[in-house]
């Protein structure tokens, strides 16, 4: 069976690294905090091109913490394309504010800037650019149809390392959250999540936020909560982000090959990628009418596939009574045809030839 994902092979590739800085963490029994995930955080805002870092509980609570810290007004409107990830859209109702959801774009599946111009009115205070399947949004033109009033959030969950015209993503909105869920591109051994940011005020408000509102031990100025980077979990990713840009290379290199490989048409649709964009491929997606078909096809030989995501953000029954829903976007219809192909490193090029021969002998 070829896997979508494969942590375990992984692992074996860097295993003494990963164990040695695992029982250096557990030999200092420094567990919260301290030098791993200081380490972490100055090497992590150094590879995102911004100045500061703040290391967080998991990438939900990054975007929690980075709306909380942008102080809007109470029941403001935040854009949140359709298609994502709950949590984009999570991280704003549970800050008391209040969705919209916007369209992606039918070619590398960001959000529509026409959408986003069609949704925008006087409440609409932010966006939430999720950089989706590691393509970065088009910052500039977010910027350009939004004004200089609406604050970008970035959700970075799904790009670490992807570049908008030369910057990496992470620093090139008002903030920027990334997540270190096992799964994604750089990734810790449990739940992990980051904060980026140009903004010295902001970062330190948002670090404030995630350890309790503390200002000195015992002594808390606001009130927080407690979302703090592990610092086992910043360990195993100080480890990982020595080896990141390798493993994207890897990536590209195979989302190059089924570009050119695999055959395409009103059958097959393959995702296209923006001439400014370093896209670092969390998901190479592809959209066939027949997709259920297509899907099962690959199982019977030897293929997993994953699904991302299977029921478009509005129509999820959470979602239900909570957001401003278009029931026009093209995101509610195409989230039937979506489907993802296995990409990573775990890939031989012996299998990547199979996935390629294997779609293209589909009916
Ligand atoms: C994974 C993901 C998140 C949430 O990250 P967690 O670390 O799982 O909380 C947010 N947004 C997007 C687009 C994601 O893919």
């Amino acid at each position: 069976m070829i896997k979508f994902l494969d942590l375990q092979k992984q692992y074996s590739s860097i295993k003494t690294e990963i164990d040695n800085a695992i029982s250096d963490v557990i030999e200092k029994s420094q567990f919260i905090g301290g030098y791993a995930v200081e380490k972490f955080e100055k090497n992590f805002a150094q590879y995102c091109e911004a100045e500061f870092c703040v290391g967080v509980g998991n990438g939900t609570d990054a975007l929690e913490i980075a709306i909380e810290a942008l102080d809007l007004p109470l029941g403001s409107e935040i854009l949140v394309p359709a298609n994502s990830f709950i949590a984009s859209a999570e991280a704003v109702t549970r800050n008391g504010h209040k969705v919209t959801f916007v369209d992606c774009n039918p070619n590398n599946y960001t959000v529509s800037l026409d959408s986003v111009r069609d949704n925008l009115n006087a409440n609409t205070r932010a966006i939430i650019a999720v950089h989706l399947y590691g393509h970065p949004c088009d910052m500039d033109a977010i910027r350009k149809v939004c004004g200089p009033e609406i604050k970008i959030i970035e959700d970075c969950a799904q790009a670490h390392g992807a570049e908008y015209k030369g910057k990496k993503v992470g620093s090139l909105g008002d903030v920027g959250a990334f997540s270190f869920y096992p799964g994604k591109n750089l990734g810790a051994y449990g739940d992990a999540g980051a904060i980026t940011t140009n903004d010295c005020d902001l970062a330190l408000k948002c670090r404030k936020i995630a350890n309790h509102g503390r200002i000195a031990k015992y002594d808390h100025a606001i009130v927080g909560r407690n979302s703090r980077l592990d610092a086992l979990q910043a360990a195993i990713l100080n480890v990982k982000l020595k080896y990141i840009d390798k493993w994207t290379a890897q990536r590209i290199e195979i989302a190059d090959n089924y570009s050119k490989q695999i055959s395409h048409g009103e059958n097959l649709i393959l995702p296209s990628r923006e001439p400014w964009a370093k896209q670092v491929y969390h998901l190479y997606v592809v959209r066939s009418k027949m997709r259920d078909e297509l899907k099962e096809y690959l199982f019977e030989h030897g293929i997993e596939t994953g699904i991302h995501y299977p029921i478009a953000l509005p129509k999820l029954e959470a979602y239900r009574k909570h957001a401003y829903k278009d029931e026009n976007l093209s995101a509610n219809k195409l989230d039937s045809t979506l489907l993802s192909l296995p990409i990573g490193e775990h890939l031989s090029d012996r299998e990547v030839k199979l996935i390629i021969n294997t779609v293209n002998n589909f009916k």
